[in-house]
């Protein structure tokens, strides 16, 4: 048996919203197993998204001494507003920039700028538009721990050759090195989800391929379209439209292809607009 955590208890006042995806962690162990993976260090800057009944964010604040929370629910801010040590954010995390936040936190005039870390049991319901809301803001970034739809978290760090490697595992593997670090069963939260969860570990790369994100998220998005067929019938034809000759094989399917074909096509592709080759540009 765990100890129920204070949040299950708070949980009893609170009615949840399903809307909001809002499942809260009670359970202990598992609390204890996030922080002790985040291991978050007094001083460090730290936004958590979604911190609902506090479940993460008391011991996390605890060992930080301050804390930025982004959170919808007005009567969920407004009770977290109570707590001395944290900044409360009431929002959409999908329309906050934390690129500007992390200038905000981080930048003092006597010590050298610094990124952020960002963590949270993230409501499953918009998962994948957070993920691809924060791709924009890597470089303010130091690191990211979520909780997830255990599905989502084997699609991110799927390799190729199988069912679960897609468009999610493409466009975050080009940004992250993606570690899962643990599952955790529906019995952990109140009330408890339809699905397992896991959390995962995101390390954005120091040094992403530079690539045209746009371009990139046309082709594999085209390619992924219809999975269980050869590119030639999908991805082949708009290179074939854009009269492309290099050297990338259509005669496989979208899942055998490694992330670094993709961002090398996705760069191609673009200098070949870019330099007019492609005929639909003409006189354009
Ligand atoms: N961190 C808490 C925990 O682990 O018990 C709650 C996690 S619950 C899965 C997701 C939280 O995200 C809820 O508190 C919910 O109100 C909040 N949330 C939902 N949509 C949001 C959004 N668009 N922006 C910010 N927070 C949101």
């Amino acid at each position: 048996m765990t100890r129920p955590a204070e949040p299950a208890r708070a949980a009893g006042r609170h009615r949840p919203r399903k809307r909001l995806g809002q499942h809260f962690l009670t359970d202990q162990r598992i609390i204890d197993a996030i922080v002790q993976a985040i291991a978050p260090q007094p001083g460090q800057p730290m936004v958590e998204i979604g911190p609902g009944l506090a479940a993460l964010t008391q011991p996390l604040v605890e060992r930080l001494g301050r804390l930025t929370v982004i959170e919808l629910d007005r009567d969920l801010a407004l009770r977290l507003r109570r707590h001395a040590h944290l900044q409360v954010i009431q929002a959409d995390v999908l329309r906050v920039d934390f690129t500007a936040l992390a200038q905000t936190l981080c930048a003092t005039p006597s010590t050298p700028p610094t990124r952020l870390r960002v963590v949270g049991n993230l409501p499953y319901n918009i998962s994948t538009p957070i993920l691809f809301h924060l791709l924009a803001h890597g470089s303010a970034i130091e690191d990211q721990h979520f909780m997830l739809q255990k599905q989502v978290v084997e699609r991110m760090v799927a390799k190729p050759g199988g069912s679960d490697y897609g468009r999610l595992s493409v466009m975050l593997q080009w940004r992250y090195a993606m570690e899962k670090l643990l599952h955790v069963p529906p019995a952990s939260f109140a009330p408890p989800p339809r699905v397992d969860s896991a959390v995962v570990r995101m390390l954005p790369h120091a040094q992403p391929a530079a690539v045209p994100r746009p371009m990139l998220e046309e082709l594999v998005q085209l390619a992924f379209s219809q999975r269980r067929k050869l590119l030639h019938h999908t991805l082949g034809r708009w290179l074939d439209a854009h009269q492309y000759a290099g050297r990338f094989d259509t005669r496989r399917r979208a899942e055998e292809v490694p992330v670094q074909e993709y961002l090398d096509l996705a760069r191609e592709a673009h200098r070949l607009i870019a330099d007019g080759k492609d005929p639909s540009c003409a006189g354009a």
